[in-house]
């Protein structure tokens, strides 16, 4: 393409510069015709001449040196041509800074009970120059972090020399590099991040396990999404056809995803209520960093929807039940998460600790005043958490005991009790006070990260996954839709 537009304008150029000299040719010829030295022609003639003549050389020129310039481009282009064919460009297979295809490696893990000796020695490392890689070892890693099942790779330039050097893998995120070698030898290499924004919705068909994992998910996106939403959505309890929308931070080492960071901006419609939760950073101002609904309103302010994560609720808040002790009927003034022993309790919301004592009926238990008009209480606990006594301030998400069965319990779980001005109600059906949103001075910020997301969050459009188990005639499903079959 290059070459033909080069040749097009040579050409173009060579017809300039024949059309002036023609022109310059015949204006002389024409002037020995006539009388040269009569004055209006020769004036005339002289300025055609010049003319004529300047254009003439500077066509020339121009010719010259064109032609110079792609003759030499054409030959610079040619020759990158047979330097390509004679010398194929190999891109080299790199890892942990070694250009793979010049060593052989093998790939091993750390073994039970396996130490750095250990490893070194079964290397066939000599005791002092052992010494001195576990001296300087322990100045570049943690060896406590040395644990079964973490990655070696052993690489070597030769078979017969032995191994040449050790990489140590203690996370995706870094490598050490021991030179089996040389002295100065143990060297860590950090792998750089790189973060990505990217979205992620579904709607409900069964769990929101399996909402997350049936769309290739993670474990660690569906924990950050309850991070960002759990003060307006009781995730044990989700609806069916319940939608989520998720902008999040997705960290890459070399190209691989590694982490997720925080949900940015979050949707969340269930039955007719749509709720939000934005992510503002404020920066050194830790006070303000959190999540917000678009109003500006902490979305923290209020209370968790639970005291404990990933728990199950075995009974509700009931005002006739039978209970599974006692074997007669009377109220249940509380919410039962059942979860394993030593599971943590937390404290749903700020307050002071009002009672931290053991009562035959309750076992061990806490109870937080929050403001004038709100208490809660948790029974039962295998344990109180050190340091968790009456007049002690604790904040939201702070552990203060375990689950466990003391008092009147027949297993591992929490009993938790919402107090409004000293009724116990059911904290489930309740509409909790609003939060004071963030000060005027930061709210341009937030309304600038608000209005950017929010519309991306619009973008997105969640579609329903054609599960196996609600088709009803297998010879529907289209062919090469491999379907994933749900537990049942
Ligand atoms: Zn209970």
């Amino acid at each position: 393409m290059i070459l033909t537009c080069n040749y097009t304008q040579g050409i173009l150029q060579g017809l300039i510069f024949a059309y002036s000299f023609e022109k310059l040719y015949l204006s002389r010829k024409k002037f020995q015709l006539v009388d040269l030295y009569k004055v209006p022609t020769r004036l005339y003639a002289n300025i055609l001449r010049r003319k004529g003549l300047l254009i003439g050389f500077a066509v020339l020129t121009t010719a010259i040196i064109t032609f110079g310039f792609y003759t030499k481009k054409q030959q610079q282009h040619d020759q990158s041509d047979v330097e390509l064919a004679a010398f194929p460009v190999i891109v080299p297979n790199m890892a942990w800074g070694f250009a793979l295809d010049t060593l052989q490696l093998v790939h091993k893990t750390i073994d039970e009970g396996q130490s750095l000796s250990d490893i070194l020695a079964a290397l066939g490392i000599g005791s002092e120059k052992m010494q001195s890689l576990i001296l300087q070892a322990g100045q570049v890693f943690d060896l406590r972090g040395m644990r079964a099942g973490k990655p070696l790779i052993l690489l070597s330039k030769d078979s017969i020399q032995g191994i040449d050097y050790l990489v140590y893998e203690p996370s995706v995120y870094e490598y050490i590099v021991f030179d089996l070698h040389r002295d100065q030898s143990v060297q860590k290499f950090v792998r750089p991040v790189t973060s990505k924004v990217e979205t992620a919705a579904g709607i409900i068909e069964g769990s929101l396990w399996n909402a997350m994992v049936d769309r290739g998910y993670s474990y660690e996106l569906t924990a950050k999404m309850e991070q960002a939403l759990k003060w307006s959505i009781d995730f044990h309890h989700l609806q069916k056809d319940d939608e989520f929308r998720l902008v999040y931070e997705q960290d890459y080492v070399e190209g691989k995803p590694v982490a997720v960071g925080n949900v940015i901006a979050a949707q969340y419609t269930t039955a007719d209520t749509v709720f939000h939760s934005i992510y503002f950073d404020n920066g050194a101002q830790r006070k303000e960093t959190g999540y917000y609904d678009l109003a500006g309103k902490p979305m923290n302010a209020g209370f968790l929807k639970a005291p404990v994560e990933y728990a199950r609720i075995s009974s509700y808040y009931s005002l006739n039940r039978l209970h599974p002790v006692l074997k007669y009927r009377r109220p249940h003034y509380g919410t039962d998460y059942a979860a394993p022993y030593g599971t943590p309790i937390v404290a749903v919301g700020n307050g002071t600790v009002s009672n931290a004592s053991y009562t035959g009926g309750n076992g061990n238990y806490v109870k937080i005043r929050h403001n004038e008009t709100y208490e809660t209480q948790y029974l039962h606990m295998q344990k109180i958490a050190t340091g968790i006594r009456p007049g002690v301030a604790v904040h939201q998400g702070q552990v203060i005991g375990y689950v466990g069965s003391t008092g009147l319990a027949t297993g591992p779980h929490v009993c938790f009790r919402f107090w409004k001005n000293g009724q116990q109600v059911n904290h489930l059906k309740m509409d909790l006070p609003p939060a004071k949103p963030l000060p005027d001075s930061l709210m341009g910020k937030f309304a600038a990260i608000r209005d950017f997301y929010v519309p991306q969050l619009q973008g997105i459009h969640p579609v329903a996954l054609n599960h196996a188990t609600t088709t009803t005639d297998a010879t529907a499903t289209p062919p090469g839709q491999a379907l994933k079959i749900d537990n049942p």
